[in-house]
C-alpha cells in the first residue's frame, strides 16, 4: 500500500465538507441521469457527453477529464471491463452491463462515485454480482466511523464478497478524496480487522470495491487504460465519496431522493 504511505490523511473542516457535498450531490445528480439514458442502442459517447453536460450545466468540471490523460468525463466499463473503460461509439446491447464512474470538481473539492447497471435483463448470476458488489460497498460504508481501524473498512467488504465465491480486485483500491481525486489513504477491499490508521471525523473517503464472476486477476489492455477480468467473464463496480463524522457515515455521492 506504498503509494500514500507517507502523506498525511487530510481532514476537511465545516466550509469544505459543505463544499464536498455539493460536488457529491453534482456526481450523484450525474448518474442518476446516465442510469435513465441507459438502454440497448446507445453509445458510450452519448452517455458520456449526456454527463459533461449537466456537470458543466452545475457550474462543475467532469474531473476525470485530463486526468492523467484520461479523455472523458466518465469511465465506462461493459461487461469484463472492469474500471477505466474510455467512452466509444460501442452502442449497448441487451444483456450487457455497463459500469458508469463518475467525477465533478466543484470550488475545487472532488466527488467520485461509480454504479453497474444492467441493460435490460441479465442473468440471475450476473444480477446476484451486481447486488453482492453494492451490498459490499455499503458494508464498508457502515464501518467508516471513528476509532474503527481503516482495514476493518476492507474487511467488511471482503467478508460480505467472499462467501459468495467472487473475485475482489486487488490491484485497485479506494481512496481519500477531496482537493484531488486521489489522496491518502489507500483502501484495499480485503485486509485484516483491526490493523491500520484509526478513522478520523473529517475524513472523506471513496469505497470502491471491484468484483469479478470469475477470477480475481485483471490486465490492462493496450489502450493503456482499459482494465479486463484475465478470464473475460464480467465484473461490477460500486463507490461512493464518504465523510467520517462523530455522527456516523455520511454518503457524500447518496443517490436516494434524487429522480
Ligand atoms: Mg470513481
Ligand atoms: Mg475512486
Amino acid at each position: 500500500m506504498g503509494r500514500y504511505a507517507m502523506e498525511l490523511v487530510s481532514r476537511k473542516n465545516a466550509r469544505e465538507l459543505e463544499l464536498m457535498r455539493v460536488a457529491g450531490r453534482i456526481v450523484a445528480e450525474t448518474l442518476v441521469m446516465v442510469q435513465k439514458l441507459v438502454k440497448p442502442g446507445v453509445t458510450l459517447l452519448e452517455l458520456d457527453q449526456a454527463a459533461e453536460r449537466h456537470i458543466r450545466s452545475r457550474g462543475a468540471l467532469p474531473t476525470f477529464k485530463g486526468y492523467r490523460g484520461f479523455p472523458a468525463t466518465l469511465c465506462t466499463s461493459v461487461n469484463e471491463q472492469v474500471v477505466h473503460g474510455i467512452p466509444s461509439k460501442r452502442a449497448l446491447v441487451e444483456g450487457d452491463i455497463i459500469s458508469i464512474d463518475c467525477g465533478a470538481t466543484f470550488e475545487g473539492y472532488v466527488g467520485d462515485s461509480a454504479i453497474t447497471v444492467p441493460v435490460g435483463t441479465v442473468s440471475p448470476e450476473v444480477t446476484r454480482l451486481l447486488e453482492v458488489t453494492e451490498g459490499s460497498l455499503l458494508q464498508g460504508i457502515a464501518a467508516c466511523v471513528p476509532g474503527n481501524r481503516l482495514h476493518d473498512v476492507s474487511n467488511a467488504i471482503q467478508r460480505y464478497v467472499e462467501p459468495h465465491g467472487f473475485g475482489i480486485v486487488r490491484e485497485y483500491c479506494g481512496h481519500g478524496v477531496g482537493r484531488r481525486l486521489h489522496e491518502a489513504p489507500q483502501i484495499p477491499n480485503f485486509g485484516e480487522a483491526g490493523t491500520g490508521p484509526r478513522l478520523k471525523a473529517g475524513w472523506c473517503l471513496a469505497l470502491e470495491p471491484m468484483v469479478n464472476l470469475g477470477t480475481h486477476e485483471v490486465v490492462t489492455l493496450s489502450d493503456g487504460w482499459t482494465v479486463v477480468t484475465l478470464d473475460r467473464r464480467p465484473s461490477a463496480h460500486f463507490e461512493h465519496s464518504v465523510a467520517v463524522t462523530d455522527d456516523g457515515p455520511e454518503i457524500l455521492t447518496d443517490r436516494r431522493g434524487l429522480v
